[in-house]
């Protein structure tokens, strides 16, 4: 009955406005970039939150009663084959840096926290701010003192992120929107990024995040592609919640922004940018993939063993 309603009013519907949202089943996927601390004077971001602030997110999630899950367990319950759990939140951190590493450790220990990490291919390992063309003074500082800190993760950093119960996925070869590469070349670069985690991780990546995310950064064709190469997971940065079951790719995710307050944070995942996300997505219809049939009744299934780490 809902998915009726919603069907033949959508968003203007007022019941749907006014309540019937809030008896859906969503779930909320956080995305962060960098965990650097405050550097005074910083005009430029460099889509960073202090890891003071992060882990005041960590606490405040875990004090709500959210349990981090993993992508396993996350397919399984936005495909709606194991039990909805209003309580279950993903964080994802986009383009993989060192930085990630030594908070993940620290907070793996106090908290039952895992996150998955994406990686850009060509960048694993290697040194510099990378993705900024230039930096501001104060960041330029920072990158001379902490230059560890600055450096993408390597394998073996990734390796050691995979035992404190990580998840990898990929963020494209190269950080540039996927419909600027064409096809044919987006395939190779694919194809040698999995080799690539295949050889070093022993698997081969299933969960893409589209680099940028928003409407003009990828087509069809490049999810097609992807869904093709055996990517089941494929992330956009559209800001508002998972339906469950979902049936289109990209999914949602919640991007935390620059010194973002737990309490906006918080809000986020309880739903409110669900509407502007929703309405951003269904302005370009064309950019969304089938891939679940919508309606069948969900299996009941267990977690597979190992990914409630
Ligand atoms: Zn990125």
């Amino acid at each position: 009955m809902r998915r009726w309603l919603r069907r033949q009013f959508g968003l203007l519907n007022p019941l749907y406005v006014c309540g019937l949202s809030r008896m859906e089943r969503k779930l909320p996927v956080l995305c962060y970039h960098r965990l650097l601390p405050d550097m005074p004077g910083q005009t430029k971001s460099c889509m960073h939150i202090p890891p003071t602030l992060f882990e005041t997110h960590v606490d405040r999630l875990s004090r709500l009663g959210f349990r981090f899950i993993g992508l396993e367990e996350f397919e399984l319950m936005i495909r709606g084959q194991i039990r909805h759990d209003k309580r279950a939140i993903l964080l994802t951190f986009d383009d993989g840096y060192k930085d990630l590493l030594l908070v993940y450790e620290r907070l793996a220990k106090k908290y039952a926290f895992r996150a998955t990490v994406f990686v850009i291919g060509s960048a694993v390992g290697k040194p510099g701010p990378l993705l900024l063309k230039s930096l501001d003074q104060p960041a330029s500082e920072h990158l001379a003192r902490h230059e560890d800190l600055w450096t993408a993760l390597d394998w073996h950093d990734l390796r050691a992120l995979q035992g404190l119960g990580a998840d990898v996925g990929m963020h494209g070869h190269v950080h540039s929107p996927v419909s600027a590469i064409d096809p044919q070349e987006f395939r190779r670069q694919i194809l040698k990024d999995s080799e690539a985690m295949k050889a070093a991780l022993g698997f081969r990546p299933w969960a893409f995040a589209l680099p940028y995310g928003q409407g003009e950064s990828y087509t069809r064709q490049h999810l097609q592609e992807l869904v093709a190469r055996g990517f089941r997971l494929v992330f956009s940065t559209h800001s508002s919640r998972i339906r469950v079951p979902a049936t289109h790719l990209p999914l949602p995710r919640l991007v935390v922004q620059p010194d973002e307050a737990p309490s906006v944070m918080c809000r986020n995942v309880f739903g409110a940018s669900d509407i502007i996300g929703e309405f951003r997505r269904r302005r370009s219809p064309e950019l969304s993939l089938q891939t679940w049939s919508p309606g069948k009744r969900p299996v009941e299934r267990r977690v597979p063993r190992g990914t409630d780490r």
